[in-house]
């Protein structure tokens, strides 16, 4: 396995890998990781570090992957607080009261593809395999934000609508966020129909950076750099979002891959905190 990025670290830590994005490493306040198929205790399909329960996976390997993967980034498991993804764009704001939510208590809610916190002490869980993950960082308030962006949260500005809670709830002006974009699929691996094009095109963006015709109806699509000017328009400089430059699909054998598995897989999640 060679992993090879300019914007993101293989971190190894107890036999367990996980990714960070250089560009956070000195944001004081904050810990994140995006965890990877490495050090965990699945089997099978899931082998070995899946992080996504109701797939197959008994509860108790999700469980303990999560412990060894807060062990290893740094934030404690009964902070954790997972959202509840369905391809929707909901929003919601998590406190300590919502601590182990999906995780070791049931989940309260559906649809929550985004959460945002502004106390310490509480850590963001979504999950992703393929799809885009959206971390803010505030610099200012302190607050943060972590989103799940698949093509239909893409097309349904989740980016734009994860800005917009954080300022209603926090006041944060989109001048003083730091956005990360992915680990994701590629515009090099994710090729997909008119359906799915006709949606970019109607966001009204410059769509020759975004789609790229192959012909008979099939483009590839570049969900890094839609997410990107979606969050621009939404406010934030350009220089304030890191892109990630690794494909899920070509690193399917160190990150778990929808479409390169066939969707007999485990799951990755991002997790971001802010730490006092
Ligand atoms: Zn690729």
């Amino acid at each position: 396995m060679i992993f090879k990025s300019s914007e993101m670290d293989l971190n190894i830590k107890n036999a367990l890998g996980y990714l960070t994005f250089k560009a956070l490493d000195d944001i004081p306040f904050i810990r994140h990781g995006f965890s990877t198929r490495m050090g965990g205790v699945s089997s099978g399909e899931f082998t070995s570090l899946n992080m996504s329960f109701g797939r197959g996976d008994p509860d108790e390997n999700v469980t303990e992957n999560y412990k060894r993967l807060c062990e290893a980034v740094g934030v404690s498991f009964e902070s954790l607080t997972a959202s509840s993804q369905d391809h929707n764009t909901f929003v919601r704001k998590v406190t300590k009261a919502d601590r182990g939510v999906g995780i070791y208590r049931p989940k309260d809610m559906m649809s929550v593809d985004g959460l945002i916190t502004n106390e310490p002490g509480v850590t963001l869980v979504t999950y992703f395999a393929d799809c885009t993950p959206l971390m803010f960082i505030d610099k200012r308030t302190h607050a943060i934000g972590s989103s799940h962006a698949g093509w239909r949260g893409t097309v349904g500005c989740i980016g734009e609508k994860t800005v917009n809670k954080m300022k209603e709830e926090f006041g944060t002006d989109p001048c003083d966020l730091i956005v990360t974009i992915g680990p994701a699929i590629g515009k090099c691996c994710y090729e997909v129909d008119d359906p799915v094009a006709s949606k970019v095109e109607a966001l009204g963006l410059d769509t020759s950076k975004l789609l790229f015709p192959k012909g008979g109806g099939k483009y590839m699509l570049d969900l890094l750099e839609t997410n990107k000017q979606i969050i621009m328009r939404a406010g934030v400089p350009e220089e304030n979002i890191i892109k990630s430059d690794v494909c899920t699909r070509c690193n399917h054998d160190l990150i778990w891959s929808h479409r390169a598995t066939g969707g007999k897989r485990g799951g990755m999640c991002g997790v971001l905190s802010i730490e006092n």
